[in-house]
């Protein structure tokens, strides 16, 4: 089966950087679940944000950072598994010289109504180059 990939960059409401996005396992009644690629370029990250229904990340490339709120920033690397508990405040997103690829999942709650995202504020210099 031949796969076309719509390769889109993410707003940049909400990613500072450049983050390239693309669907693979589109939601259905059957599955329940989101799978995407993004690539992020070297320094890119997203901003802070909520999944209302947790999401598992799986790092394919590079090297990033992931940072739960009130939690040291964590750097990720490729082969690592990344979980976002239900309503944590996180971002995620490449290390300032090496850009990383991670696969999301994310779990849809049937007759959820509170989305798989909620976008907050943009990641500041100042918390990305912090290791607290
Ligand atoms: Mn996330």
């Amino acid at each position: 089966m031949a796969t076309i990939l719509l390769i889109e960059l993410g707003p940049a409401q909400n990613f500072t950087g450049k983050a390239w996005a693309y669907g693979l396992v589109a939601d259905d009644s059957t599955y329940n679940t989101l799978v995407g690629n993004v690539y992020f370029e070297p320094g890119a990250r997203s901003n802070w944000h909520i999944h209302p229904a947790g999401q598992v990340l799986l790092i394919t490339d590079g090297v990033g950072y992931h940072q739960i709120k009130g939690q040291p920033r964590q750097t990720i690397r490729k082969g690592d598994v990344v979980k976002c508990p239900p309503s944590v405040m996180h971002w995620h997103g490449a290390s300032p010289d090496t850009g990383m690829q991670q696969l999301y999942i994310l779990h849809i709650l049937p007759k959820t109504e509170k989305g798989i995202v909620k976008w907050l504020q943009p990641v500041t210099d100042e918390e990305y180059c912090s290791e607290k």
